[in-house]
């Protein structure tokens, strides 16, 4: 069974098919570098992560601007109205350039959203997206959200510790999620246990969304494999 990861990190790229994703120029670096060494199953991307944006160098887009034709992907980008101290109006500048940037080379896009719901939205309805469509990584929204989400060809993508017993929204979010635009990631490194390593962390996720679909394992596999392929892969 092949599995593909549609989102991790450095030190996350063990096995399968994988897009990596930078955060900050230093990283896209890294990011670009390491793929290189294996380019038919590490996808890179690069994005300054809103996390990133505070200490971000004041030549950051011309770092971007050198990399992203080394780049399959744009990510990690997006907004963050969870963290302490968020700058949103700095995090909704470096997101709508980055998307623009996207959108002018239908580029894939793995963006984060957390407590942004509406401010994404906003975004989404006044600049132009890849035709492609978008990636929503760790989707938190609600299942009803989903729908509103959609209009943008919007693929969504779980990993298995949101699909755990004490999570409320992601396992019905997951089962409200069009079975074309379902993706599976692990967010590898920072989200996998320390008893756990990358390949069975992204097999749980594959194994609960099966369950959480009423699908076999393989059934599943097939279905994220064929919208993995179509979202990232066709130029
Ligand atoms: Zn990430």
């Amino acid at each position: 069974m092949k599995l593909y990861d549609a989102h991790c990190h450095l030190s996350g790229a063990a096995c399968h098919t994988v897009v990596l994703n930078g955060t900050c120029p230093a990283d896209w670096l890294k990011v670009v570098g390491f793929a290189e060494k294996d380019p038919a199953h590490i996808f890179p991307a690069i994005g300054l992560h809103p996390w990133r944006v505070p200490d971000a160098p004041s030549d950051w887009q011309t770092s971007f601007l050198q990399q992203i034709d080394a780049a399959k992907a744009v990510g990690e980008i997006g907004l963050d109205q969870r963290i302490e101290g968020y700058d949103i109006e700095r995090q909704q500048a470096a997101f709508r350039w980055q998307l623009e940037q996207a959108a002018q080379r239908n580029l894939p896009v793995s963006i984060h959203c957390l407590k942004a719901s509406d401010s994404l939205l906003h975004i989404l309805k006044t600049q132009p997206c890849p035709k492609r469509g978008i990636h929503l990584h760790a989707y938190s929204g609600s299942a009803e959200q989903v729908s509103h989400f959609a209009q943008w060809n919007t693929y969504f993508s779980f990993h298995a510790g949101q699909l755990g017993g004490r999570a409320k929204k992601a396992p019905a979010a997951l089962q409200a999620v069009p079975i074309d635009r379902l993706l599976i990631e692990s967010d590898a490194p920072d989200t996998i246990p320390a008893c756990e390593d990358h390949a069975s962390f992204l097999l749980r996720g594959y194994q609960r969304a099966a369950e959480l679909r009423g699908l076999t394992v393989e059934a599943l596999a097939e279905q994220v494999a064929a919208n993995f392929k179509r979202y990232f892969l066709y130029d």
